[in-house]
């Protein structure tokens, strides 16, 4: 089970109104066991079109992994196509009506008669329980082939792959396992990452080194291929311990950690607490900030100022300030975190002002041009950056977000 093929399901994929996302998730879940997805297929919400499909790879696959096309309107096919393949009839699959009856039990809300075909398995097919969603997922052999149809929602796909795929996989994988993880840094440019680790990102060198990079954060992400995961696993923490090693500081987390993740465990740990005020980010740092599960442990809130007049009655600060100098300006961003310290009364406060573009409503000022504001409660540090006039606004908005909250995590690593 060496070669996989990826069909992804969807008229809104082929219109590309939705991303496939699925694909890539997959693909990348394969590699980690050994299993090369050697393909991907997009097909419409067609019965013929995803028989068609299913049809041309089953014969030199390995593995078939479909997403989609299990919902209960008319355009999901994909159990009629799978029956057709196999050239079998459906059946109602009792256990599977239980379960979308149970769904609905949960909500106060009666089984609509349309969700009754999602209990509708081929008959050679076994039903995969699905425990956030309604589609089952069905698993079968075609044509010798084995076959996973899986929901097309994502987090329902996600879910499923863990419980019921990854455990055939493991099962099967042989000799050929990938495992990878992912140093977490910012503040330093690409580039210079790339110059500390040239040794380590030679094309030939085992395990891989390479960099992703998206508003500042860079991954350096390392994929290592053995025999064995314990095999891998060795070489990827050795080649971690020297890259974190040589990135110091602006080495932030591993894998899924995040700069609020990293900032909240560190807030934790100490017992201290944060609030913000958010002017040109409107909220991003506390959405980023109570993402994390937990954080009201130590994230308070936040005042979104986004008008003069909302700086003044909510954080105190001085009409005068903000006609002197503007509402981008550190004198501003200065009033700003300390009016924030003042009537949160937490351990940190943050707070950010800045042009996120297209336009700026002040000639001497360029778009991009954001200050940052850190209080612990006595003494206030601002900074000034010029994330460049040519970024787009979400740009602009995300690096701030992401450069206050690595100020602050800076700062609570020298407390
Ligand atoms: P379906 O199971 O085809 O009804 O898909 C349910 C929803 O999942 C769709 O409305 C899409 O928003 C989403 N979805 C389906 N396929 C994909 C995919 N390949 N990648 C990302 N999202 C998808
Ligand atoms: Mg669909």
């Amino acid at each position: 089970m060496r070669k996989a093929t990826i069909i992804s399901i969807g008229d809104e994929l082929i219109l590309g109104q939705t991303v496939d996302t699925n694909s890539a998730w997959l693909a990348s879940r394969l590699a980690e066991f050994g299993v090369r997805a050697t393909r991907h297929v997009t097909v419409a919400d067609d019965r013929e079109a995803i028989g068609a499909a299913l049809k041309a790879v089953v014969g030199d696959s390995g593995l078939v992994i479909l997403s989609g096309g299990l919902g209960p309107t008319a355009d999901d096919v994909t159990r009629f196509a799978l029956a057709d393949g196999a050239g079998v009839e459906l059946r109602v699959h009792a256990p599977s009506v239980e379960r979308l009856r149970a769904f609905f039990a949960a909500r106060s809300r009666d089984l609509p008669e349309a969700n009754l075909i999602q209990a509708q398995i081929p008959e050679t097919g076994t039903a995969l329980v699905n425990t956030c969603g309604t589609a089952p997922g069905i698993y079968m052999r075609i044509d010798g082939t084995p076959v996973f149809a899986l929901p097309g929602v994502p987090h329902e796909l996600r879910e499923m792959f863990a419980r019921e795929v990854a455990p055939v996989l493991t099962e099967t994988a042989v000799g050929n396992v990938i495992r990878s993880t992912c140093v977490q840094t910012f503040g330093l440019p690409e580039a210079e990452i790339g110059r500390r680790l040239s040794d380590l990102m030679e094309r030939e060198r085992i395990p891989q080194v390479g960099t992703t990079a998206a508003f500042g954060l860079i991954g350096v992400r390392i994929n290592a291929r053995s025999a064995s995961a314990e095999a891998a696993h060795e070489m990827l923490d050795a080649t971690r311990t020297e890259i974190e090693q040589r990135l110091g500081r602006y080495a932030f987390g591993r894998d899924d950690d995040t700069l609020a993740s990293v900032v909240g465990r560190a807030l934790r740990a100490v017992g201290q607490t944060l609030a913000t005020a958010e002017s040109c980010t409107g909220g991003l740092i506390g959405a980023q900030l109570t993402e994390v599960p937990g954080s009201s442990d130590y994230y308070v809130g936040s005042v979104v100022c986004y008008a003069n007049h909302v700086k003044e009655k909510m954080l105190g600060v001085p009409a005068e300030l903000l006609a002197a100098h503007g509402a981008v300006s550190e004198q501003v961003a200065e009033a700003m975190v300390a009016g924030c310290a003042a009537r949160f009364q937490t351990d940190y406060s943050l707070a950010v002002t800045g042009i996120a573009g297209p336009t700026s409503d002040n000639s001497e000022k360029p778009v991009g041009l954001v200050f940052i504001g850190l209080s612990d409660g006595s003494a206030t540090d601002v900074r000034k950056h010029l994330f460049g006039a040519d970024q787009p606004r979400h740009a602009i908005r995300l690096r701030a977000a992401y450069s206050a909250l690595n100020l602050l995590r800076l700062r609570l690593l020298d407390a």
